[in-house]
């Protein structure tokens, strides 16, 4: 195959900590050109925007877009106008309209489109659904606490209307437990806390569930000390813990397995069996979850939130 030139749009922290390294790593792909305000690489193209780099006669396959989700929409549309296939960070949008809307256009334009959603893709995630489809499950609980000043310093956007808050990194817990749970979820009652003068939260509490089960969640921003990425489902046979983001899963009466994270190798390797085929991936389940707690949502007004 010939290699996937690809511009890469929003060179910021997992562009260069996850997106970089990826596509180095996979010899299917090749970074062929940047497109962002403030940063630029010496060996490629570089472009202050999208429609720069689309406007430049840049040879792309495809563009990896790895900005934030509000304004992710206008980069899509173009590049799909453009007949470019299109890979997006998670969350695949601000809105679940904006990413529906995206899927129609890749489709009316015959490219690829691939909403990632990373956490999937961690080495415990596809083993625990295939033990958790063969058992009762009687309830399920996620834990996902982080410091957002460790993980997202300075990230003011998190905080800005369509930032999703805590909901950034809570969406990947969402999109672990849609993959794993036989049975969809719904969201019955949602607590949101949103500090004084942000938009964005940093706590929620979710009640959901999956058929009759019940499925807790509780997201948390402001998590000093040890860091909390936990599902732990209750079944018949015994508790399943997802841990650490998916990486570890422990199984009743078993040793813990831990595998190296290889979360956007495989992004990347799934991006090419997507081109490969001819078939988009955009599954907007956790994108829908959020919105629905937006919807229902018991909102309180928190203390104020500063760097
Ligand atoms: P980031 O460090 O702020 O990088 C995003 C980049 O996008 C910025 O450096 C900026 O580059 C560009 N950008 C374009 N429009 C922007 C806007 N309106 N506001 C701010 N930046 C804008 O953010 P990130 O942590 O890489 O996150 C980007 C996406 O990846 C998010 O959807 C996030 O959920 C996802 N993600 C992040 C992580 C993580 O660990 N950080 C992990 C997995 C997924 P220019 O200023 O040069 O244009």
């Amino acid at each position: 195959m010939e290699r996937v030139r690809v511009g890469l749009v929003g060179l910021g922290k997992i562009a260069r900590d996850q997106h970089l390294p990826a596509i180095a790593g996979n010899p299917n792909f090749a970074l062929a050109a940047i497109a962002s305000r403030n940063a630029a690489r010496d060996d490629v193209p570089s472009f202050a925007t999208i429609e720069e780099m689309l406007a430049s006669g840049v040879e792309l396959d495809a563009v990896s877009l790895c900005t934030p989700p509000r304004g992710r929409f206008e980069q899509a549309h173009a590049a799909i106008e453009a007949g470019l296939h299109v890979m997006m960070e998670k969350p695949p949008a601000a809105t679940v309209s904006e990413a529906a809307a995206l899927a129609d256009h890749a489709k009316a334009r015959g490219v690829v489109l691939f909403a990632t959603w990373h956490s999937r893709e961690a080495a415990g995630v596809e083993p625990a659904r295939q033990w958790l489809a063969d058992r009762r499950i009687d309830a399920a609980r996620i834990i996902w606490r982080e410091d957002i000043r460790r993980w997202h310093p300075g990230q003011d956007w998190i905080l800005e209307a369509g930032g999703f808050g805590v909901f950034d990194p809570g969406i990947n817990a969402l999109s672990i437990a849609t993959r794993i749970l036989p049975d969809p979820l719904r969201v019955e009652r949602a607590d949101i806390t949103v500090p004084a003068g942000r938009q964005g939260p940093l706590a929620v509490q979710l009640d959901m569930r999956s058929a009759t089960v019940p499925v807790s969640a509780d997201f948390d921003f402001l998590q000093t000390g040890p860091q909390t990425w936990d599902i732990e489902v209750d079944t018949d046979a015994g508790m399943l813990t997802l841990s650490m983001g998916g990486s570890i899963l422990r199984l009743p009466g078993q040793a813990p397995v831990e595998q190296p994270d290889r979360e956007y190798p495989r992004l990347y390797q799934r991006f090419g069996e997507l081109l490969a085929s001819g078939e988009s991936d955009v599954d907007l389940r956790p994108l829908q979850l959020v919105a629905d707690a937006f919807l229902i949502a018991d909102r309180k007004v928190g203390a104020p939130f500063d760097w």
